[in-house]
């Protein structure tokens, strides 16, 4: 789950990582006021959405003095930021954060996440952080200095002075940026992380290090035992379609294509988009209804995808294992008819009962293509959709 850079700081604060002070907020008065709070200018003014790259979008901006304030925070509260993260549709600004400017000596890159290859919690440091790390990755790879720590040792005081060696940081904020990262691995591990990134991590004029941005995911399947981070969740930042599919328990992701399926099992959903796409068609979703699938599950499923205005045909595959084949076809009769179908429609189905369930299917008078085997189902959808 993605959180806000506001709320991130505020876990960040829990576990005593620096950051300016500062606070969210929902209206132009609200930020004026935070800014009026912050005991002098600049301030800085700064677009919540989940997606990186605002500086570059006009989402960030530095205020001299109240009235600056009030113009930056009237311009991006409400506007349409677009980076290099949204896409070209952008993003609609909902919140702000208002926070104290600093004076800003260098910008670091700092970035704690989970190495699967490894099965360790990699951390990755670079002297020349700020709005171009990704070139800087490209053109200098030897400049990022990455540790992997054992998450059965935790973080041990020879990762932290290769840390420091890497980067060659000056004396006077060695000490406080092991802090910092000691700090930061705590909360990466309690909080269940799959990734901490700031960028950038600051080195002031006064040599304090700081947080000037954060950006924190929680790997959504430690959320139970988060109930505070739980709270954070901002569904306005995500796909309305999603969002319901959630409340459904449906594992439903949007994507480009015109497609749209419905299956039961990852594995099988996995496979069945890989058919769509090898018959020269494009999927709509990844929608997997789970393995034991009951009809009222595949009802909602196919209430959400057809609800997706760029879905032009959709594939039902289903093996009837736990689900059995002639439940699942009355299951999707009821739901046709209830959604009411008005785009072609293939189902493809195996398993138990599967005579009974075609038969179902044949004589419900609906316009549903069957289809023998994969290939055939993915013949058939490719056709529809031309
Ligand atoms: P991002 O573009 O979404 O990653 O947003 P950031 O929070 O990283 O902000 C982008 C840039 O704005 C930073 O790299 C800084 O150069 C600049 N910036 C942010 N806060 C301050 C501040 O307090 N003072 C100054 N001078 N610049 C800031
Ligand atoms: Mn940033």
């Amino acid at each position: 789950m993605k959180i806000h850079e506001y709320q991130a700081k505020e876990l960040f604060r829990q576990y005593d990582v620096p950051v300016p002070e500062g606070k969210a907020a929902v209206t132009v008065d609200q930020a004026v006021e935070i800014a009026g709070g912050l005991g002098g200018y600049p301030v800085v003014v700064k677009a919540q959405i989940h997606a990186g790259g605002r500086g570059k979008g006009g989402g960030v901006k530095l205020a001299k003095s109240q009235e600056e304030a009030r113009e930056h925070a009237e311009a991006i509260l409400g506007m349409n930021l677009v980076t290099p993260q949204t896409g070209p549709e952008g993003r609609l600004v909902q919140k702000l954060l208002v926070e104290a400017g600093q004076d800003i000596r260098e910008e670091l890159y700092l970035s704690l996440l989970v190495d699967r290859d490894s099965a360790r919690v990699v951390i990755m440091t670079c002297r020349e952080g700020g709005m171009d790390i990704e070139e800087v990755a490209e053109r200098s790879p030897e400049k990022i200095i990455k540790v992997a720590v054992d998450p059965l040792l935790g973080l041990q005081g020879y990762h932290l002075r290769e840390l420091i060696f890497g980067l060659d940081l000056p004396k006077e904020v060695q000490k406080s940026f092991a802090g910092l990262v000691r700090n930061l691995f705590t909360l990466f591990v309690e909080k269940d992380c799959s990734l901490v990134e700031i960028n950038p991590l600051i080195i002031t004029g006064g040599d304090e290090v700081l947080a000037l941005d954060a950006k924190v995911d929680i790997d959504s399947n430690a959320l139970f035992r988060h109930k505070d981070i739980l709270s954070y969740r901002d569904t306005d930042e995500e796909d309305p379609l999603e969002v319901e599919a959630s409340e459904f328990n449906l594992n439903y992701i949007n994507l480009d294509g015109n497609v749209g399926n419905i299956v039961n099992g990852a594995g099988l959903a996995m496979a069945t988009m890989d058919i769509i796409k090898k018959a020269g068609a494009e999927p709509a979703n990844f929608m997997d209804v789970g393995g034991g699938a009951t009809a009222e599950m595949v009802e909602n499923g196919l209430r959400i995808i057809l609800r997706d205005e760029k879905v032009k045909a959709v594939l039902i595959n289903i093996f009837g294992g736990i689900l059995r084949c002639d439940v699942f076809a009355e299951g999707v009769v009821q739901a046709a008819k209830s959604v009411g179908l008005n785009i072609p429609v293939v189902v493809r189905m195996e398993g138990t009962n599967v005579e009974e369930g075609r038969r179902i299917l044949a004589e419900s008078g609906l316009n549903l293509l069957t289809a023998v085997d994969l290939k055939d189902a993915a013949e058939k959808i490719a056709a529809a959709v031309k």
